[in-house]
């Protein structure tokens, strides 16, 4: 069983899913997805940018699990924000999943001039009991403090980029003041960092994989993860973290690997050309 953290609103979100970001082949994406829901997950996180929304749809209604027992989160990208454009990306969304609600919608990314405008097209999608949960992606503390001024109804969640090399200590304290759970993107650092020294060290200790050790360290800190993989046998092994426990000495050792290195773009720097 895959735990589930409760959000502001009261909503359910299971602390790990499948991120299904580059996964282009459709077979493959479908059978990830279908591996990834006969190992317990119940959580996937596509966005329109990702061009698979149709193979989650089909995966997931493959499954016969019933529509309340996933939570399935897309993003508007960054080309269709401002309030208009965003409903109308939902709509398209929401045709290619084929699904009658999303339950988490996020902005991809903090698009200048028009991410406040997004968000307030995301708050009606929720009104509208369209979407159960309204969130954002790759936000800043001073991209949040804008949407706060003008919000009727706070993001829930903040998706970013987050590892044991980026650990975000300011962002995740204010997204905590604030009641936004933070949820990490390359929660593996893209699987750059699996053959860290210090990380392979804990994972001997404990006879984990390195990969187990990063995602346990999230879950310890109440951070949600959704970490992409298309290798059935890594699918299975990333949800195997709930039944081991990292010590103090351990979780302050990862702590100590920050040093700021994004795998990603950083959303200050992001060249929004489209
Ligand atoms: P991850 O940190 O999840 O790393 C994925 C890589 O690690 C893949 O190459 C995968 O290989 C490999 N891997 C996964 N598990 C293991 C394991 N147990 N052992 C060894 N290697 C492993 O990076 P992503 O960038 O894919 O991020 C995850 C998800 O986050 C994305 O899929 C997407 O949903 C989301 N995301 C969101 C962004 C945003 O802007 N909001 C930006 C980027 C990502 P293989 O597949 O070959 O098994």
């Amino acid at each position: 069983m895959i735990p589930s953290k409760t959000l502001a609103n009261g909503v359910s979100m299971p602390y790990l899913g499948l991120g299904v970001y580059k996964m282009t082949n459709p077979d493959e994406t479908i059978q990830a997805i279908a591996k990834a829901l006969e190992f317990g997950y119940r959580a996937v996180d596509t966005a329109a940018l990702y061009y698979n929304e149709e193979e989650v749809g089909e995966a997931i209604r493959a499954s016969g699990l019933s529509r309340e027992e996933l939570f399935i989160t897309t993003k508007v990208w960054n080309a269709d924000q401002g309030y208009d454009n965003t409903l109308r990306a939902f709509e398209t969304s929401l045709k290619k999943l084929d699904l009658e609600y999303v339950d988490l919608y996020l902005t991809h990314w903090p698009v200048e001039e028009k991410f406040v405008d997004t968000y307030r097209a995301i708050e009606r999608l929720y009104e509208q009991k369209l979407i159960r949960v309204p969130g954002v992606s790759n936000h800043h503390a001073h991209h949040l403090e804008k949407i706060l001024s003008k919000a009727n109804i706070l993001p829930m969640v903040n998706q970013i980029e987050l590892h044991p090399y980026l650990s975000q200590g300011e962002l995740r304290a204010f997204c905590k003041e604030n009641d936004i759970a933070v949820t990490a993107w390359s929660p593996l650092g893209r699987g750059g960092i699996l053959q860290d020294e210090t990380i392979t060290k804990i994972a001997e200790e404990i006879g984990k994989t390195t990969a187990q050790v990063i995602l346990r360290w999230h879950y310890q800190q109440d951070i949600l993860s959704i970490p992409k993989s298309v290798t059935p046998s890594r699918i299975e092994e990333n949800a195997q973290i709930f039944d081991f426990e990292l010590s103090t000495q351990q979780i302050s050792e990862l702590n100590q690997l920050n040093r700021n290195q994004r795998f990603g773009k950083n959303p200050d720097n992001f060249k929004f050309d489209f």
